[in-house]
């Protein structure tokens, strides 16, 4: 049995996070990982440039069933203080849009960046090792056996996120160790995720694969200015996939079409207007898209041909065109999973379980679940910090 202060068992953002910390702060850590590699997610986060963080990341940018619990770790370890360390280590990045800050070349080297912080502080980390096992010991202690070894520490961290791209070794790990300590778990769910449409109650969506759109996404609670993507199953683009995590089992969801120009008061000084309603809207739209939304909703005609009911039906779904859907594309797309270990198991000053002392669990294996645009990463390092300092 090797004797260690800190098993961090995962190393991506937040455990390689919460390791450097710990060994920064002269602790005898070690990092253990399944993959043959650190920070898979990070690698192919941001179509390979990692959005690292968000310089507008707030509490509200975050669901959670405990919408409180994620403001100390965010107000302690702020985006600015992940921008610090990329300037000093003078990776090149810009604001795409939105506060969303992206490497200008590469995701590797933010990867690069924990590395050498890593061997810096003289943080082990362990790759190509399978937990089997972990007890507690009657003294305390937790005992981690893998087929790399077996260890025992003072302080154990959860750091193996949550179920999104099993192609890139996600597992269940987190929330089999949140039952295996009786810990309260909210059901994971895919989330920043691609949505399946109803065939039966949309226009022929199919034949616009690769089309996409400005539109605001909405429910009744929220909405989303950006585009919007058809897919071969749906609609997806990072207006969909903000919505996604909002849904929470509802079938649908509302569009309203480039918001920014008011089509229905474009449409309004048309009224007495000869052109045809695809071509209008061609004006504003792709004119494919176009074409098929004004033949589905029976607008095969000019404003002039429509009576007064109809005119008014034309306005209302310019403004609230219902998608329903029968689902999401799963955890094989979804770049995050909703749920996850119920923040009130966790001190949030520290991430230490309630109930166990000494057991930590962080990052996205807990129910905070961030917007798309460098969010998840900013939750990712802030509860990695937070934990390094307590562990
Ligand atoms: C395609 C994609 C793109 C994304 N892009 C962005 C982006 O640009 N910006 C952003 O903010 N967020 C992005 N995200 C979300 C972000 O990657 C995650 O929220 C973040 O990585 C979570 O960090 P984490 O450390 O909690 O978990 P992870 O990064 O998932 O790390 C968990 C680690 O634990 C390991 N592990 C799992 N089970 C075990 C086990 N049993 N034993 C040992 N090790 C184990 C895993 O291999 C992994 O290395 C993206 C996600 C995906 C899938």
């Amino acid at each position: 049995m090797i004797r260690k202060d800190v098993v961090v068992i995962g190393a991506g953002a937040a455990g390689l996070q919460c390791g450097i910390e710990s060994a920064k702060a002269g602790r005898n850590t070690i990092v253990l990982e399944h993959n043959r590699m650190i920070g898979t997610k990070i690698l192919i986060s941001g179509g390979g440039r990692c959005n690292f963080t968000n310089i507008n990341a707030g509490p509200s940018n975050y669901t959670s069933s405990n919408p409180h619990f994620h403001k100390s770790a965010l107000s302690r370890y702020t985006p600015n203080d992940f921008i610090d360390l990329v300037e000093q280590y003078k990776i090149d990045y810009y604001e795409k849009t939105l506060g969303q800050l992206f490497c200008k070349n590469s995701s590797r080297e933010i990867v690069a960046l924990l590395q050498s912080e890593a061997d810096k502080y003289g943080l082990e980390i362990q790759t190509s090792t399978k937990v089997g096992e972990i007890k507690k010991a009657d003294d305390g202690r937790y005992f981690v056996l893998t087929n790399q070894g077996d260890y025992s520490c003072e302080s154990l961290v959860i750091a193996t996120g949550g179920l999104s791209f099993p192609s890139r070794g996600a597992t269940d790990f987190s929330y089999r160790v949140a039952k295996q300590f009786g810990l309260k778990l909210n059901p994971p769910r895919p989330g920043l995720v691609p949505l399946v449409l109803d065939f039966n109650k949309n226009l022929d969506y199919k034949s616009l694969r690769g089309i996409s759109f400005y539109a605001e996404v909405y429910t009744d609670n929220i909405s989303f200015k950006e585009a919007v993507l058809f897919t071969h199953k749906g609609m997806s683009g990072p207006a969909i996939l903000q919505i996604s995590n909002y849904l929470n089992g509802s079938k649908e969801f509302h569009i309203r079409l480039e918001p920014d120009l008011d089509l229905p008061a474009f449409f309004t000084k048309e009224r007495r207007s000869g052109v045809l309603v695809k071509n209008l809207l061609s004006e504003h739209l792709s004119s494919r898209f176009a074409t098929e939304w004004a033949t589905y909703h029976g607008f095969d005609c000019s404003p002039k041909q429509l009576d007064d009911p109809q005119f008014e039906r034309l306005l209302g779904l310019l403004d609230k065109w219902t998608i329903a859907i029968t689902g999401d594309e799963g955890y094989s797309k979804a770049e995050i999973t909703l749920g996850g270990v119920h923040p009130d198991e966790l001190s949030s000053k520290t991430m230490e379980t309630r109930k166990h002392k000494g057991l930590y669990i962080i990052g996205e294996a807990v129910d905070v679940n961030g917007w798309l645009g460098g969010y998840n990463f900013a939750w990712a390092w802030a509860s990695g910090w937070a934990a390094g300092q307590f562990v």
